[in-house]
């Protein structure tokens, strides 16, 4: 299954080329199924991160790139699209090895990432124009997008490669040019972009990939003066250290948070419905999803049936090699996060809470394996619902009154997404207004149109991805030309009457 070209070192790739960082450090990169070391990647650090950041700079400035029209540039792009589709299977394969997640969804998301590419290239040919207005016909004043330079993209480890494209595409199809720290835990598919982007012919220096730790490759690239902007996608607490890091060099900050998402079941919903979305959003993606439905508010008069179909679907929820097209639930990403959140279910374990949860078969026994988990009679105001777990463990909530859901859903510090299941329409608009959260689904699972803004309130986020949102608000600034047209008063100082 492990292609020798997996086994090598991973290099860092800047201005064209694969490079070892600096001072030629690696560190190792395990596998969440084994535990085992898969490969040794270079450690990138400041003066990494510099050379870079220097390469972008001068490509955006001086290079090509920059010089290019827009149907060029887009050629560029749905190039990239096209080497992404023939590479899926390769991609899907990397992603589920580093990461853990099961192949059938990794495959899922590859191919979605390939239209992000061609997404981008159409938004940016239809909706990236200016406003224009006429001034009493003396002046026009028109708006034009222009891109920043070189912008620095920071990604998390869930889901890395979707989640990458979702900021690549839209940087350069833009007309900018990108440093990339990917997760120290999940560097693999973001070699595999870097070699999609060197086939694809872009000009060197126009897309850069250092490898390395937060704290020392993502702060150095947080600080650098080149970079004009950090595109962020993590946890809430990192979100905020590179906004005050941010803050010397004024840069523009996009910031995609955490989340803990109510999931709210009316007694009039479609119960087999609401108990698939119930359980796919909270088990796909091992439930290292931003927006998991963490939290499960069930009306009182449904709860016990619901209780008892969830408990059913825990116990048949395929756990098993991410490798095996069956498997729907695999290893966390690593140790770390493995004892973070085994140690939630201890803590809800002693507040009270019941545990139900699946069984992991003694084979996986060597892997990063938390089962499927049910925290039954948990309260809104435990830790164990106000914290992000970013596993597959669910609190389940009893709630009577819509008052009472509306007020514990909004109770926590996140807003990134909800979803509410009832069949009265009048109060599924109702509940889905008053939720204080980014994004809101009615009798639906996380589906999304990648039109339509992404991004959460609260500390769940600060702006906006998707959409025209991620290439007029993010990654353009609008600049504004006044022209005059008539002969139209200018004051004569200093003139002799
Ligand atoms: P993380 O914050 O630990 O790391 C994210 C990235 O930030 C990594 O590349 C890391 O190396 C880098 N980083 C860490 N410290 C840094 C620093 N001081 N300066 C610069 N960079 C630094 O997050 P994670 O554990 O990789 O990802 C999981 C988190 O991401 C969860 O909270 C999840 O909800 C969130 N997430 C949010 C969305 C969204 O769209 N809102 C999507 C996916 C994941």
């Amino acid at each position: 299954m492990l292609a020798q070209s997996q086994q090598a070192d991973v290099k860092l790739y800047i201005d064209g080329r694969f490079v070892e960082a600096q001072d030629g450090e690696y560190f190792e990169n395990r596998s969440p199924f084994t535990n085992e070391v898969i490969n040794r990647i270079a450690k990138g650090g400041q003066v990494d991160i510099d050379r870079a950041a220097a390469a972008a700079k001068l490509a955006f400035k001086h290079g090509p790139w920059g010089k290019l029209k827009v149907s060029e540039r887009m050629v560029y792009i749905e190039r990239i699209a096209d080497l992404i589709d023939k590479e899926v299977e390769e991609i899907a394969i990397l992603e589920a090895l580093d990461t853990g997640l099961p192949i059938s969804q990794t495959r899922k998301m590859v191919s979605r990432a390939a239209e992000n590419f061609r997404f981008y290239s159409r938004m940016v040919q239809t909706r990236m124009h200016g406003e224009a207005y006429m001034q009493d016909d003396e002046f026009l004043n028109y708006t034009v997008y222009k891109p920043l330079g070189a912008v620095g993209l920071i990604t998390p480890w869930n889901a890395p490669f979707m989640l990458t494209t979702w900021k690549v595409a839209p940087a350069l199809a833009t007309g900018n040019t990108v440093i990339l720290k990917p997760a120290e835990l999940s560097p693999l598919s973001a070699n595999k972009l870097a070699e999609v982007i060197h086939k694809a012919g872009l000009p060197n220096g126009v897309f850069n990939v250092v490898h390395g730790f937060g704290e020392t490759a993502g702060a150095a690239l947080v600080e650098n003066t080149d970079v004009e902007a950090i595109s962020f996608t993590g946890e809430t607490v990192t979100g905020s250290t590179i906004i005050k890091n941010a803050a010397d060099s004024l840069k523009k900050t996009s910031m995609e948070l955490g989340g803990k998402s109510p999931l709210i079941v009316f007694d009039d919903a479609d119960l087999d419905r609401a108990l698939d979305a119930a359980v796919w959003g909270i088990f796909s993606f091992n439930g290292e999803r931003c927006t998991a439905n963490s939290r499960l508010f069930l009306h009182k008069n449904i709860k016990d049936d619901f209780i008892s179909a969830l408990k059913e679907r825990v116990a048949n929820i395929k756990v098993g090699n991410p490798m095996n097209p069956s498997t729907q639930l695999g290893p966390l990403i690593d140790q770390g996060h493995y004892q973070k959140v085994t140690g939630y279910i201890k803590m809800a374990k002693q507040a009270g809470c019941e545990i139900i949860q699946g069984t992991i078969p003694d084979e996986l026994k060597a892997g990063n394996f938390v089962p499927p988990t049910l925290l039954l009679n948990a309260t809104n105001d435990m830790k164990i619902s106000q914290e992000e777990i970013f596993g597959p463990v669910m609190a389940v909530i009893e709630f009577e009154t819509e008052a009472e859901v509306i007020e514990m859903a909004n109770d926590v510090k996140y807003g990134l997404a909800g979803y509410v299941w009832t069949n009265d329409m009048k109060r599924g608009h109702r509940v889905a207004q008053a939720v204080d959260a980014g994004m809101l689904w009615i009798n639906a699972q996380n589906v999304r149109d990648l039109r339509i803004p992404f991004g959460g309130s609260k500390a769940s986020g600060i702006g906006r991805e998707g959409g025209h949102y991620a290439i007029l608000e993010f990654y353009t600034e609008p600049k504004v030309i006044h022209v005059a047209l008539g002969e139209h008063l200018i004051p004569q100082f200093g003139k002799k009457k």
